[in-house]
């Protein structure tokens, strides 16, 4: 079972503890969920669990150390090992059109990544849940209003509920990583399109957040709008206090924001 060093820039903190496995690994339900994809598996700690439950069920590895072992451990006609960069993965290519679940003690260090790849796919993805470092679980859990809402709350809280499901320290973890870990699980909105331009919903948001203690009316400037439009209440606000749902009321108010464009 024991990697023969973690390699940190891969994000390798592998779980010791099998209880937590198992509680991260029914965080989804297999009934619902045939085709599950788990990113990282590493020496295989949540694999072990998954395997028995999941119809189908995909590993995205990108260390070869591990997929090695992975091969030689797991040999079900049910699993599917890839040695690659989940971040390059082609969806299409693996499951065609049809759904799949995400799951995963991911890579703390492309974790922003991970997510922003799903809510991108998400017409695939009605569910995702696994471990991050407690500040990106909570930053996409939060609600409005708090000081740790921000654009990665705002974009996935709009397509999915979210939730932090438990807290893990790092002392099950070999290495133990320098921060504090949670589980987090998302569960894709019955609405999960938009009914505004989303590249231009996204520059919105991040324009607003670039500088979070200004007001929209002020951190918006650079996309020119008409002074009459900008004397609207909404301007008045800091961006956190808006919902995604505002957000695409804005975007769509500030007219680029029509789907058309
Ligand atoms: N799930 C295992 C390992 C977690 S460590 C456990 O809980 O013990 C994170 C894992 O993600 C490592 O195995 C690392 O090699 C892998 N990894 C890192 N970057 C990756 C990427 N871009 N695509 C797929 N796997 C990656």
């Amino acid at each position: 079972m024991k990697p023969i060093r973690a390699k940190k820039k891969l994000g390798q903190h592998f779980l010791t503890d099998l209880n937590i496995a198992r509680r991260i690994a029914y965080t989804l339900d297999f009934e619902k969920h045939q085709n599950i994809i788990e990113i990282g598996p590493g020496m295989g700690v949540l694999t072990q669990f998954l395997i028995s439950e999941a119809q189908s069920i995909t590993l995205v590895e990108i260390d070869s150390e591990s997929v090695v072992y992975l091969k030689n451990t797991y040999t079900d006609k049910h699993l599917t090992l890839i040695e690659g960069d989940f971040l390059k993965l082609n969806f299409r290519k693996v499951f065609g059109e049809g759904p799949f679940a995400i799951i995963g003690n991911f890579p703390y260090n492309i974790s922003t990544q991970i997510v922003f790849k799903t809510l991108e796919n998400r017409a695939q993805i009605p569910f995702f849940s696994g471990m991050f470092q407690k500040e990106v679980a909570e930053r996409i859990c939060e609600p409005p209003g708090s000081k740790k809402y921000g654009i990665l709350s705002v974009l996935t809280q709009l397509f999915y509920e979210t939730e932090l499901l438990f807290h893990v320290p790092p002392q099950v973890f070999r290495p133990p990583p320098k921060v504090d870990s949670a589980v987090i699980r998302l569960v894709r909105k019955a609405q999960f399109t938009l009914d505004c331009n989303e590249a231009f919903l996204i520059q919105v948001v991040k324009l607003s957040f670039q500088q979070r203690r200004k007001t929209l009316r002020n951190s918006l400037k650079t996309l020119n709008i008409p002074k009459m439009l900008s004397e609207d209440a909404i301007f008045d606000q800091r961006p956190e206090k808006l919902s995604g749902k505002d957000f695409v009321q804005l975007a769509k108010k500030i007219g680029h924001g029509n789907i058309s464009n």
